[in-house]
């Protein structure tokens, strides 16, 4: 039999034993996640190409992060990618890491390299140049307060396909002619939302801020010139703003398939700068709300996915197909330009009598001739069909760039001699910042997944990191292959998408 002393003693020896579960549970739990006083440190260089017109500058910069128990860098650069395409060399990610282990015991596993995929043209020394910023910033490493949150940006970009009423997508380039707009049905999502990270010395001045959004950086500048392009301009706001040499990282996110907003505009020059000045505004602001904590936690993991890679050459047949349709369409027409053009403003000007006066149209009918209704009747129907042949141009146009991705990537996976690529997917924690990376143009869905299946709160994903393998649209959007520059500039078979996310949900949890 329990008394009534016995059974209060039982009670709170259970309470004290579960009080002292928790107390150690809190203890490893804390130990995990921090590992002391957070140090970093910043350093940037000027990797302005010297032989292309310069307009601005375009920098390599580097954040090294420290505790006691482990080293990280962020590095981002003002270049298309990260090796592969653009002026980057293939040797640039090794080198670089291997020099930091060599130089600074860095786990090479632990650098992480973002492109901010302007399509700027960097120095040839650019590899040295990463890093002398790294050194510089090893050399000037803080104690630092740490906090995250959140800006909103929705004026400077939009989504680059478009759903057309026949099922297919069609994307915007440059490169060549969208679809007529009776054809768009729809348009695509855009992710509004800046991830910040905010470091602060212990003087309550910004070290560092590290933002991250998603848009392809290509507006390009009125001179035409070498340009870091709009996110050149906003890290220049959030640096101007802060001043007391802040540096503003930019890290890009899932800007597959975002382009700067009215980016085929031919009425104005195109200009990236009042782009990017709103997006350093918009940081600005979303800055401005973040309040830092010293002791957060600080985690880098860097794990390494087999990625399939597609096989098109079934693609390749049926769109040269379809290539061959569309020249066998090409209709006979007795106008060329210079005959069309001219009657295209006639008969828009005016619909009832567009070829003369309305009154020689009254003085036939009075006289029981239709002569100028016969050659309106004409004129139209070959003015119709000559536009059709310039619509099938313009498919053709697409049709020809896309064949032409399909058939180097096509090219690229069979020189490669395997089924599969290896890519590193990176998972940092940062205080309640975190963040996952890919080497590759994410579209913004896949972005937009991650930010919802994250079990944390500020999530952020960061393309083009790491290394360089094209595009990376939805499993979905692969169903269009062919049709629309993401689709085709792609070297993955559409399972990548589950393997990936499957990936990220393990990081996300190990988080
Ligand atoms: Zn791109």
């Amino acid at each position: 039999m329990i008394t009534g002393f016995k059974l209060v003693k039982i009670i709170s020896l259970h309470s004290l034993t579960r009080l002292l579960l928790i107390v150690i549970a809190w203890m490893v739990l804390n130990t995990e996640a921090s590992a002391g006083q957070l140090k970093a440190g910043v350093g940037r260089e000027d990797i302005t190409s010297e032989v292309a017109l310069k307009n601005d500058t375009l920098y390599v910069k580097a954040l090294v992060l420290q505790d006691a128990a482990a080293t990280a860098v962020i590095i981002t650069v003002d270049a298309v990618a990260i090796e592969e395409i653009g002026s980057i060399k293939k040797t640039y990610l090794s080198t670089v890491r291997e020099q930091l282990k060599k130089e600074f015991n860095i786990l090479p596993l632990n650098v992480m390299v973002n492109a901010s995929h302007c399509h700027g043209i960097v120095c040839e020394d650019v590899e040295e140049k990463t890093v002398k910023a790294v050194r510089e910033a090893m050399k000037n490493l803080v104690e630092v307060d740490v906090g995250n949150g959140v800006g909103f940006e929705n004026r400077i970009m939009e989504n680059r396909r478009v759903k057309l009423k026949n099922g297919k997508d069609a994307d915007m380039r440059r490169a060549y002619s969208l679809p007529p707009d009776s054809e768009v049905a729809s348009v695509g999502p855009v992710d509004p939302q800046i991830g910040i990270l905010r470091l602060d010395q212990k003087n309550g001045k910004t070290l560092a801020v590290l933002y991250n959004f998603a848009c392809h950086p290509i507006q390009g500048v009125p001179s035409g010139g070498n340009t870091a392009d709009l996110t050149g301009f906003s890290s220049k706001v959030i640096e101007d703003c802060l001043g007391d040499g802040a540096m503003a990282f930019f890290i890009q996110g899932c800007g597959g398939d975002i382009n700067p907003v009215l980016y085929k505009d031919v009425a104005y020059p195109p200009d990236a700068e009042p782009l990017g000045n709103m997006l350093g505004i918009s940081t600005m602001r979303g800055l401005k709300q973040i309040k830092c904590k010293p002791d957060v936690a600080f985690k880098v993991i860097n794990e390494t996915i087999s990625l399939p890679r597609a096989e098109l050459s079934g693609r390749i047949e049926s769109l040269q197909a379809e290539q061959q349709k569309l020249l066998q369409s090409l209709g006979a027409n007795n106008l060329n330009f210079k005959t069309f053009l001219p009657l295209m403003v006639k008969y828009n000007n005016s619909e009832e009598f567009p070829s003369y006066f309305s009154q020689h149209y009254f003085h036939e009918k009075m006289l029981g001739r239709n002569d100028l209704d016969k050659l309106d009747e004409e004129n139209r129907k070959n003015m119709k069909k000559y536009l059709a042949n310039i619509h099938v141009m313009e498919e053709l146009t697409r049709v020809q760039t896309n064949l032409a991705l399909l058939k180097k990537n096509q090219a690229k996976n069979i020189a490669s001699g395997k089924r599969t690529i290896d890519v590193e997917v990176m998972g940092l924690r940062i205080g309640d910042f975190v963040m996952v990376t890919f080497p590759g143009e994410l579209t913004v869905q896949i972005g937009l997944n991650i930010k919802k299946m994250s079990p944390h709160k500020s999530t952020f994903v960061a393309g083009y990191t790491n290394g360089y393998i094209y595009y990376a649209p939805t499993a979905e959007q692969l169903k269009n292959v062919g049709n629309a520059q993401e689709d085709s500039d792609c070297i993955l078979a559409p399972e990548w998408q589950q393997i990936f996310e499957d990936k990220v949900a393990t990081i996300l949890k190990k988080l």
